[in-house]
């Protein structure tokens, strides 16, 4: 239930009425706007209504919640979420960058792909180093070693990272080296991993799944944050549909809709979402008017050499040129790329 207090109401009231959910045992999520405070409750709504609230005078109103969602949805929160990582902040008026290799392949690479992805304006390394590969036989990423090496790497360049988690059994040595841990396309239905995540403090990037709707994959970040962790990006990166000239069809579409409905960052990957580096730079730019917070690209320094992905690779320079593109695309929406501090 939402509870919608009157306009300038006194934080003592607000408080009387927190405490009135939280003796009937509820969870309470405040939200403190400008205008207004809104308070949602977790739990029962039979037992958000027994608790008599519509005869405290400081209550507007008291609404059900008329999505699934919950902690992820704008009724609950009405202003957008902003996560601060220290040397750069996710969601608001910055567009973020997330920029690197598919997977971690050597030290060598890495060092090259984040210090050329970092001069053309990146603010986040990615790499994987656990690898979901749809045949067993192709490289499945340096695992540990390779979270060794992207730790390395961010020591040197200073960038924060950006690496898949796979399976629950790994999400603790995961969290030891990185900064934001991604969910991948397959696992974004593995409930039991996302209930781990949920009681992490690190950020979520979560992948919308190869089949998922836009439901599905709201469901999924509830699952996260109703663990305890609010910190959720959700990444657009294509789906499944007849079309084989891509890789998968980037549903642009999503920005629009799961931003009215949810408060959460909400970034595109056009990598994933083209499979073909040709289509990166106009999808990126095409996901960046349509809305988004930001963009995760993958950049090889060597494309024809790279052990996962190099197809829809961008070399150095051209992610350097299509960085060019993406700060006029901002400012014509009053944005501006985010900047490595
Ligand atoms: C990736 O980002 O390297 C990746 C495997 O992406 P997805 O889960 O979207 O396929
Ligand atoms: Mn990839």
């Amino acid at each position: 239930m939402i509870i919608v207090m009157n306009p300038g109401v006194k934080e003592e009231e607000i408080q009387r009425v927190v405490k009135k959910l939280k003796d009937a045992g509820l969870g309470v999520h405040l939200s403190v706007g400008e205008f207004r405070t809104i308070i949602g409750a977790i739990g029962d709504e039979k037992l958000v209504r027994e608790i008599g609230l519509e005869a405290i005078p400081s209550i507007e109103r008291v609404l059900p919640i008329t999505q699934p969602f919950k902690l992820v949805g704008r009724e609950f929160k009405p202003e957008d979420s902003v996560f601060d990582l220290g040397s750069c902040k996710i969601g608001g008026d910055e567009i973020v960058i997330m920029a690197g290799p598919c997977a971690v392949e050597s030290e060598e690479q890495l060092l090259e792909a984040a210090m050329g992805v970092k001069a053309a304006g990146a603010q986040i390394l990615r790499g994987g180093a656990f690898k979901p590969r749809t045949s067993p036989y192709a490289f499945q990423g340096l695992e540990e070693e390779g979270l060794k090496l992207l730790a390395k790497v961010r020591e040197k360049t200073g960038l924060p990272i950006v690496t898949e988690v796979m399976d629950q059994h790994t999400v603790g040595i995961v969290n030891e080296y990185t900064d934001i841990i991604q969910v991948g396309a397959r696992n974004m239905q593995n409930f039991y991993m996302l209930r781990e995540l949920g009681k992490l403090t690190k950020p979520i990037l979560l992948k919308r799944g190869l089949s998922a709707t836009m439901e599905e994959w709201l469901m999924a970040a509830e699952y996260v944050m109703s663990g305890g962790n609010r910190q959720v990006i959700l990444c657009e990166r294509g789906i499944r549909t007849f079309e084989t000239y891509t890789r998968n069809t980037l549903d642009l579409s999503a920005v629009p809709v799961v931003k009215h409905l949810s408060h959460l960052p909400v970034i595109v990957d056009p990598s994933h979402g083209t499979g073909n580096w040709r289509w990166v730079p106009s999808m990126s730019r095409a996901a960046v008017a349509a809305g988004a917070d930001g963009v995760m690209i993958e950049v090889h320094p060597h494309p024809e050499m790279a052990l996962c992905d190099g197809a829809q690779s961008l070399t150095v320079e051209k992610f350097s040129i299509l960085l060019d593109e993406l700060r006029k695309v901002a400012a014509v929406f009053d944005k501006r790329l985010g900047t490595v501090s």
